[in-house]
């Protein structure tokens, strides 16, 4: 529990960590640990709750709501202090931060955590967005399940993606359809030039002979445009397809922030540990940052790498590691779960593996170093019941 006076900093680094997700959970419970006394750690979020959001994607299929817990006690559990507001930009000459409702909050290194904006690509489209999967997907469900839907499209929208969810609801949406025994076509228009192709050709191979067993067709390397309800073009090519629904992901993009440099779509750009280029004491982590494969797992690995990089600030007797990333996931299917993983250079994946084997004892959909043994330790079942 907190019993550190973290009123002030005193003579402790002040650490600013803006968000309440992943990024920001895991870079303050690794930041303690690394740094101890030698840092103020404040947590700057508006949301009440950290939620695990890759179980949403059951909710559509009867699961009970992804699991919740309450942002407080998580910050508690790293000695750091809740600020229950937005950041809002920043003065980075100063080292000044300032919050939605107007305050000014100093520090000595601050680490922008706060995710991706998603917005809806497609007007005719059902898209995603994991606050409120299961009344957005819900009446799909039942339609199939009913037999009133015979052709259902998944799309992804653009290149920054969450690699994940689009593959599962899919292939859960077919297993539906198998258990009800209706017949419903199936395809889905990724970008990509294969199956997860982030995972590397032995990966998308194994999961495009499970794409095919489900009846789900893939139109690889290829965009969507819906200009009609029901009606998708896919370029290249031109082809028309005629569906009855369309499930996409929304487009991502970096949320503005007064004062904070922002690559293409608004994303920042880091270097290996983090920190914004040209600012020693701005870093950034998850899917804000311009890593185009939004991932938690992948998310909790740069927050690491920030953190190192933050406590050696700090005087902790530590080498910061720069972020390797290797990449670890669960993916939902109608039957057992696979579990995927690969190393990722230049934004491919290599010695990529697939199997219905969990590589470690108690795998988690989010790998995250500090951030999944806190929440095994507080919600144990959480993976396991629907
Ligand atoms: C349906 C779905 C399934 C997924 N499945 C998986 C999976 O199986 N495995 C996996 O590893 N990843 C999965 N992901 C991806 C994963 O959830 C994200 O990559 C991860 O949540 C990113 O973490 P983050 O901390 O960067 O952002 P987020 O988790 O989005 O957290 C951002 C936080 O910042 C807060 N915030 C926003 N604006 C501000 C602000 N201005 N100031 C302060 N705080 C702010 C938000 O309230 C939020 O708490 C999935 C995503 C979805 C949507």
């Amino acid at each position: 529990m907190n019993d550190r006076d973290e009123s002030n900093g005193g003579d402790r680094r002040r650490t600013l960590i803006a968000g309440g997700g992943v990024a920001a959970a895991e870079a303050a419970l690794a930041l303690d640990d690394l740094a101890g006394d030698r840092v103020a750690i404040s947590l700057i979020a508006p949301n009440e709750h950290f939620v695990y959001r890759p179980l949403a994607v059951r909710e559509p299929f009867g699961y009970r709501p992804a699991a919740r817990f309450p942002l407080a006690e998580l910050a508690a559990a790293a000695h750091a202090r809740l600020v229950p507001a937005t950041l809002a930009g920043v003065d980075p000459q100063r080292g000044v931060a300032y919050t939605g409702d107007g305050a000014q909050l100093p520090y000595d290194d601050l680490l922008i955590a706060v995710g991706a904006a998603a917005r809806p690509r497609y007007e005719h489209a059902l898209t995603i967005d994991d606050r409120r999967l299961d009344e957005i997907l819900h009446g799909l469900i039942q339609d199939v399940e009913e037999g009133y839907v015979k052709r259902i499209a998944f799309l992804a929208a653009g290149q920054a993606a969450w690699p994940l969810p689009l593959y599962e609801l899919a292939l859960l949406t077919a297993g539906r359809a198998f258990d009800a025994d209706v017949k419903v076509e199936f395809t889905l228009v990724t970008p990509e030039d294969a199956p997860l192709a982030i995972f590397g050709s032995e990966v998308s191979a194994r999961l495009g002979e499970i794409l095919d067993a489900a009846g789900i067709s893939v139109i690889t390397s290829a965009w969507a445009e819906v200009p009609h309800q029901g009606e998708i073009r896919v370029s290249p090519g031109g082809t028309t397809l005629r569906v009855d629904r369309i499930v996409a992901l929304p487009e991502l993009f970096g949320p503005p922030l007064a004062g904070v440099p922002r690559a293409e779509h608004g994303f920042l750009r880091t270097d290996q540990h983090g920190r914004l280029i040209d600012n020693q004491h701005l870093f950034a982590a998850g899917d804000v940052t311009e890593l185009p494969i939004k991932h938690g797992g992948l998310a909790a690995q740069q927050a690491d790498a920030a953190a190192e990089a933050i406590a050696a600030e700090a005087g902790a007797p530590l080498e910061p590691r720069p972020f390797t990333p290797l990449i670890e996931a669960i993916l939902l299917t109608d039957s057992a779960p696979l579990f995927i993983s690969a190393h990722i250079s230049g934004g491919h994946g290599f010695s990529g593996r697939i199997s219905e084997q969990p590589p470690v004892r108690e795998p988690m959909k989010i790998a995250a170093r500090y951030l999944s043994p806190y929440l095994r330790q507080h919600a144990a079942d959480m993976e396991e019941r629907p």
